[in-house]
């Protein structure tokens, strides 16, 4: 499987796309030659970094603070868990247009197995301590952050270091930013973001659940609502109702008024699942899929399939579709090539939908509702920084329900 994720991000390294995630190596390359468009990038870094853009960024940054250094978990080559090495850093010093926050807690995701596996297709640099997900205070702010943020202000940052300025970021849509960043650093004591990229935390919420809100929730309300357009009273069927992304689905839907139908390779996992508020669950390692929804549903088959496995899911979650029915997929950690049965997809008028984190307003409102004590993050087990390899290895066994999370 991984032969095959090297293989496609090979070909992906030769022929970078026009857009998408790959848009920061693909806009650095032009940004290097002649012409308006590099000017307008290299004119945008100036802004976003002062004189000497990105250079003068970096060794500001590794100058750090006065000498005082913390503690952060980084790997310095792609690999396995080993890898990942607790070392003690520079406190960041904050650009203009950042803060510096002091991490309280940081969730994992399967994401950062990706990237220090070397097989994420965005690209990074070494050294690099991984964590997208992080919540903390802001100890410190750069010199072009307003009043509107203040040393002490409880905060997470959107997943996404966005431009801020694309026609997607202007229209709120900044899950299509053209040229997104996934920043890192959340496994660490400290940690520098964009102030743009801050959202303020409830007060209802302690550290741990937020952390674990943000991802998972922000993903399954993009995917069901704002790409699916779930209706009340419409069935469901969510795969994997174990994962972060899965948990969290089962209690929107449940919220939103949906029938719901989940899936897990446990009976355990589906008892979770039902307490969180799933109506039916089927044990995919013993039960056929598909025709277990079609005897829930009246031989009708799902409204909707949130999906985000791959590999045999994709396809059972396809099966498992009503006429006219819709797939949301989002993630393929199973397989990412699949077979694809075109004559019952057209046959029976099915869509399927791509669907890519979030937006920040999305962010916002799952935060709301976990404050209020609506929706309830599942919270496998927190670490501290010093076993973040641990925790690596107990993300990577996939024997855990919900997220994991570091408290440094
Ligand atoms: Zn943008």
């Amino acid at each position: 499987m991984r032969l095959l994720r090297q293989g496609v991000a090979a070909r992906r390294q030769q022929d970078p796309g026009p857009g998408g995630p790959y848009a920061v190596r693909h806009d650095h390359r032009r940004a290097a030659r002649p012409g308006r468009r590099g000017r307008r990038l290299r004119q945008r870094r100036h802004r976003l970094h002062g004189r000497g853009g990105r250079r003068r960024y970096r060794s500001r940054r590794r100058e750090g603070r006065g000498g005082r250094r913390v503690k952060a978990a980084r790997f310095h080559e792609f690999g396995g868990a080993d890898k990942l090495v607790v070392e003690d850093v520079p406190v960041p010093s904050p650009e203009p247009d950042q803060v510096v926050v002091r991490i309280a807690a940081s969730a994992l995701n399967h994401l950062d197995v990706d990237i220090r596996e070397g097989v994420s297709r965005f690209p990074f640099e070494l050294p690099h301590t991984p964590g997208i997900e992080l919540v903390g205070e802001i100890t410190e702010k750069g010199s072009a952050v307003g009043d509107e943020w203040r040393v002490g202000d409880r905060v997470m940052p959107y997943l996404l270091a966005t431009c801020g300025s694309c026609r997607y970021c202007r229209t709120g849509r900044e899950s299509l930013c053209l040229t997104p960043v996934f920043a890192g650093g959340g496994y660490a004591e400290y940690t520098a973001v964009l102030a743009r990229q801050l959202v303020r935390l409830p007060e209802g919420l302690d550290d741990v659940d937020a952390a674990a809100t943000q991802i998972a929730f922000a993903t399954a309300w993009h995917m069901m609502f704002t790409r699916g357009k779930l209706q009340a009273g419409e069935t469901v069927m969510i795969n994997s109702v174990g994962s972060g992304v899965g948990s969290a689905a089962v209690q929107l839907a449940e919220y939103a008024g949906a029938f719901v139908i989940g899936n897990a390779s446990t009976e355990e996992k589906l008892d979770r699942a039902k307490g969180l508020g799933m109506h039916e669950g089927i044990d995919y390692t013993k039960e056929d899929v598909p025709e277990r929804v079609r005897e829930l549903t009246g031989g009708m088959g799902a409204d909707m399939v949130i999906e985000y496995v791959g590999g045999d899911s994709f396809q059972f979650g396809l099966d498992s579709l009503a006429k006219d029915g819709r797939m949301v997929t989002c993630g393929a950690h199973a397989r990412e090539v699949v077979d694809f049965d075109v004559i019952p997809f057209f046959r029976q008028q099915h869509t399927v939908i791509g669907s890519f984190v979030f937006n920040r307003d999305e962010v916002e409102k799952v935060l709301d509702l976990a404050g209020r004590g609506l929706i309830r993050p599942a919270v496998h087990k927190t670490f501290p920084l010093d076993e973040a390899r641990e925790a690596m290895e107990t993300m990577e066994s996939r024997a855990h329900f919900g997220k994991l999370v570091l408290v440094p």
